[in-house]
């Protein structure tokens, strides 16, 4: 069986639409959503849509929180703030009711899934080295978790001590324990300006990262049509 787990689409309806028909076509037919369904792109209502309809696990991210409640943003910094408040502003009460329905965490199948790090989600913490994965494996019960927030698909092992680094394919090996983040569909970090997600094949314990093309210049256009910052949208084509 083979599940598409991606998370940070960030309103990016085109991007979205290009890994879900990629992952149609490697013959996944179950997937998982780590979280930031909205916040920076210019379409949060056809993004949630789109995520209700595949059914699946859906876990929280802290766009999703702050889209979905009406927490103080003076704190944040002004373009993130911004492009919460017009997404508060343009999906319906039902809509931003379902974001803060969605759960930190879960369990699926034998694995666990979670927006930032099973260390205190509710802070929305970065794993991005060691320490910060330490904390997370303190808390991990499974074998594998899934993560995105950082944008960047980096995976860690966990054995006798942490290794982590970018990821083509990851092996299950029983034993030890894995965080695996799937990088985003939306606006990625890594300097790759491509679409990511993973692929989990369950039987074959492996986890596969995938890069999908879209039309990046349509998504930009979109932000900027919206009034959106201009920023949320040029990002996109240098993947940073
Ligand atoms: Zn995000």
């Amino acid at each position: 069986m083979k599940i598409g787990i991606f998370g940070d689409v960030h309103a990016n309806l085109d991007a979205f639409e290009a890994v879900l028909q990629d992952m149609h076509d490697k013959g996944v037919r179950s997937h998982v959503c780590l979280g930031d369904i909205v916040g920076y792109g210019a379409h949060p209502a056809e993004c949630i849509d789109l995520v209700k309809q595949l059914n699946c696990t859906v876990v929280r991210g802290n766009h999703d929180h702050y889209c979905g409640t009406q927490t103080d943003l003076s704190a944040m910094n002004a373009r993130a703030a911004l492009s919460i408040s017009w997404t508060r502003d343009n999906l319906s009460e039902e809509q931003r009711e379902y974001l803060i329905t969605l759960p930190m965490r879960e369990e699926v199948e034998e694995f666990t899934v979670v927006h930032s790090s099973l260390d205190s989600p509710e802070n929305w913490p970065y794993v991005f080295h060691q320490e910060d994965a330490e904390a997370h494996f303190a808390f991990q019960k499974s074998a594998l978790c899934f993560c995105g927030h950082t944008h960047v698909p980096l995976a860690f092992e966990l054995s006798d001590t942490i290794r982590s680094g970018l990821y083509q394919k990851v092996r299950i090996k029983s034993g030890n324990k894995y965080l695996i983040n799937v990088g985003s569909v939306g606006q990625p970090r890594d300097g790759d300006p491509r679409a990511a997600y993973a692929i989990y094949d369950i039987y074959d314990s492996i986890v596969e990262l995938h890069r999908v093309a879209y039309d990046v210049g349509k998504a930009a256009k979109a932000i900027v049509d919206g009034g959106l910052p201009p920023k949320n949208g040029e990002r996109l084509f240098e993947g940073r």
